[in-house]
């Protein structure tokens, strides 16, 4: 890994970065296959596909029974973190919680209501790492809308991981399956014999989860494409290099398609975080994941002429993650408009926002934060308005109507305002 001037980048270097796609299309063509046969096959392609891409014989998919049962058997002080965690997330996410409102508008009484989703799918990753983390993220917003039937599916393992099951239990689930990949995805979309349609899926995965969820899009709502993991740092001379590049290899450490970003505007620095990143590197478990993640052409320590220069690049890359260390992070922040979630000040790890702080980690990626924000309470919500208008308010406003219903050739629309006057 070297550092590399911003105002060198040519224009490949630059599309790599801003264009990224963590891989995803790469693989639609396949995913595309996978679903077309668990929308005909059903639970007999589901069964395939876990034997062929998790090397697990699934006999039940629905395993809801089991994860009470793993709640009450893992560690204790496993269970204290899920509950310490799911407490933190709920309350975060029902101080979001909108009020249904109407106000007076001279006579035009207008309102919105919010009401949850029926069912929702919820995917919970666990292919090379497990996600108990995620079944929190996904499940708990979506019970705190008041979404009645939460389903989760979280890949097949041989035995299945009883933190993420546990998780699931914690978080209020109404149904498991042992399933992953695009075939989850797909079960969900469509429905099979042990597996129920739903009406939205929600949650993060790897590039065939992403994919799938890009694919069945439209026969099903989705919360938007939350694949693989990355982080994007700005930092001046006065962050700490280690604390920038535990950050680094915390990101990196998810998938070798995750892109790790840090932009400063210290060449000397910029050598200090690299330095660093490569000896922490090789102290971590997942080194090997570390290590390709942080070759990949979407990676990388990048040095800007100013801030300013680092900050355009910022709002270019629309990040997942928006880490800021540097001395007037409260002024850079107020120049951003992009980023899925942002972290300030040296004792916000991006891994306390993964975790237990209580902010939603799954969150839009491969420059998606242009778009939208993270998961909240409002993807289970759906909004109605409503409205009720006295005679003086309808006749106010009843020529305007008239005037563009006729002028859109619609004249029953202007004569139901004139039957009101007659
Ligand atoms: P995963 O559950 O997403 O993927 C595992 C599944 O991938 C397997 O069950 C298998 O079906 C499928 N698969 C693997 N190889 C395949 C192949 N060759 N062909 C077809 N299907 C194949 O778990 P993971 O792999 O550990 O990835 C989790 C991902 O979630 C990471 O990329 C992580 O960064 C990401 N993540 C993103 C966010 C976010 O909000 N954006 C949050 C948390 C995690």
């Amino acid at each position: 890994m070297n550092t590399q001037e911003i105002a060198d980048l040519g224009p490949d270097e630059r599309r790599a970065l801003f264009d990224r796609d963590a891989g995803i299309e790469s693989v639609r063509s396949d995913v595309r296959d996978i679903i077309g046969r668990v929308r005909t096959e059903g639970d007999v392609a589901v069964r395939e596909f876990c034997r062929e891409f998790d090397d697990v014989e699934v006999g039940n998919i629905d395993i809801t029974d089991d994860a009470e049962r793993a709640y009450e058997e893992i560690d204790a002080d496993v269970r204290e973190a899920i509950e310490d965690a799911a407490e933190n997330i709920r309350e975060f996410h029902e101080a979001q919680m909108p009020e249904d409102w109407r106000e007076d508008f001279d006579g035009r009484e207008l309102g919105r209501r919010f009401r949850p989703i029926e069912r929702v799918g919820v995917y919970a990753p666990g292919g090379t790492a497990a996600y108990p983390s995620s079944a929190l993220m996904g499940v708990i917003p979506a019970k705190v809308a008041g979404v009645e039937q939460v389903a989760v599916a979280t890949p097949p393992g041989e035995p299945q991981n009883p933190i993420t099951l546990a998780a699931i239990h914690a978080a209020g689930a109404d149904k498991v399956y042992r399933v992953g990949g695009a075939q989850a995805i797909g079960a969900m979309a469509y429905g099979t014999e042990q597996v129920d349609r739903v009406q939205k899926i929600v949650g993060p995965g790897n590039r065939w989860v992403t994919a799938a969820k890009a694919e069945v899009q439209g026969d099903v709502a989705i919360d938007f494409l939350a694949g693989p993991s990355e982080l994007f740092v700005l930092a001046d001379a006065s962050a700490s290099p280690k604390h920038v590049a535990s950050d680094m290899v915390a990101q990196a450490e998810h998938d070798e398609n995750s892109p790790v970003v840090t932009v400063t505007d210290d060449a000397d620095f910029a050598e200090e975080i690299i330095e660093e990143i490569d000896r922490q590197a090789s102290e971590r478990e997942r080194e090997d994941v570390i290590r390709v993640a942080l070759e990949n052409d979407d990676s990388g320590v990048f040095v800007a002429r100013s801030m300013s220069e680092g900050l355009l690049f910022a709002e270019e890359y629309a990040a997942e993650h928006l880490s800021i260390q540097a001395e007037n992070d409260e002024e850079l922040l107020n120049r951003i408009d992009s980023a899925g979630s942002v972290f300030l000040g040296s004792y916000t790890p991006v891994a306390a926002g993964d975790y237990a702080s209580g902010t939603n980690h799954v969150l839009p990626t491969t420059g998606l934060a242009k778009i939208t924000g993270g998961l909240s309470v409002d993807t289970f919500l759906r909004s109605t308005t409503v409205q009720r208008l006295d005679e003086d308010a309808l006749d106010s406003i009843s020529e305007t109507i008239t005037t563009l219903a006729e002028a859109e050739g619609l004249e029953a629309h202007a004569e139901s305002v004139r039957k009101r006057f007659e």
